[in-house]
């Protein structure tokens, strides 16, 4: 049997099992991936434990994206440039990191028709998941990138990378109210008080899924689904050296959020 799964903690709520399992059905493959509620503490262990079980690999998320880093024997080049992981495979012993979030944002980029070519952004957040957008937003031409993060040192970490501009969360509303895009990338519900803000015609994205979405005339709203379920087939890829339908593992995530 192939194993697989996610490590997060507290891992309060995930849909990964949901993809990854309905894919495993759907390619008549004998697969299975497991959640794992796993404290910093047993970390190491786990891991060990996964590479005796002969696991094919895991995600690993919040808060272990950057923090992994340092167990892992090799990296992608993207995750390198990224600086964060999502996805480990074992290969032959060594494990090794791969950033499959960069590719989910980019094509739910290409799913919802953004363009980012000469746009002003703001992203809010600068954990593993700010750090994997703004690779990708670095790779076309907008006209400025700002991070905004709680922790001000973390987006200026970030935004020295790639020439972007760190900001203190105490100006965000005033660049809230002029940019064309603006990224929520923490795990808060912060529509209530940035869409009402925005300027017409401008892009509220949200990298969480699980929170109820406004409806809002004067700017164009997308949630995480997307680049969860894009970021989910390219780390089945990887693990099984097979292609998942995107359109199936959509499809039982509609049924499950009726
Ligand atoms: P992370 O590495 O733990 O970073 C969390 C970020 O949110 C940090 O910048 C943190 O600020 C900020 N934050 C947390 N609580 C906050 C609060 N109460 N007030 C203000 N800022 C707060 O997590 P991550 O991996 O970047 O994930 C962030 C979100 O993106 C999560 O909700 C995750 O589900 C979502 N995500 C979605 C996808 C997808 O495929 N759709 C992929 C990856 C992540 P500090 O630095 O100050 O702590």
């Amino acid at each position: 049997m192939l194993l697989c799964g996610v490590i997060g903690y507290p891992l309060n709520f995930t849909y990964s099992p949901i993809l990854h399992n309905t894919a495993f059905r759907n390619l008549n493959i004998d697969g299975y991936y497991i959640p794992m509620r796993v404290p910093e503490k047993d970390l190491v262990e786990v891991i060990r434990l996964l590479k005796i079980l002969k696991f094919s690999g895991f995600n690993i998320t919040s808060p272990y994206k950057v923090k992994i880093i340092k167990f892992l024997d090799k990296l992608s080049p993207t995750a390198e440039k990224i600086g964060a992981v999502n996805t480990i495979l074992f290969k032959k012993n060594k494990l090794f990191g791969e950033n499959t979030d960069a590719y989910g944002f980019e094509q739910s980029l290409c799913e919802n028709n953004i363009e980012i070519n000469d746009k002003s952004v703001l992203i809010i957040g600068a954990g593993g998941a700010c750090r994997a957008i703004v690779y990708v937003l670095n790779k076309y031409k907008p006209v400025v990138i700002y991070i905004a993060n709680r922790t001000l040192t973390k987006a200026e970490e970030i935004a020295r990378k790639y020439n972007n501009e760190a900001i203190s969360i105490r100006d965000v509303r005033g660049i809230i109210k002029k940019v064309d895009i603006v990224i929520n990338a923490t795990p808060i519900d912060l529509q209530q008080r940035i869409i009402p803000i925005m300027k017409n015609g401008a892009v509220y994205y949200d990298t969480n899924y699980c929170y109820r979405y406004f409806k809002a005339k004067h700017i164009k709203i997308i949630n995480g689904i997307s680049m969860l379920v894009h970021q989910a087939a390219r780390s089945f890829s990887l693990w099984t050296g097979r292609n998942p339908s995107v359109g199936i593992m959509q499809e039982a995530l509609k049924e499950v959020m009726l």
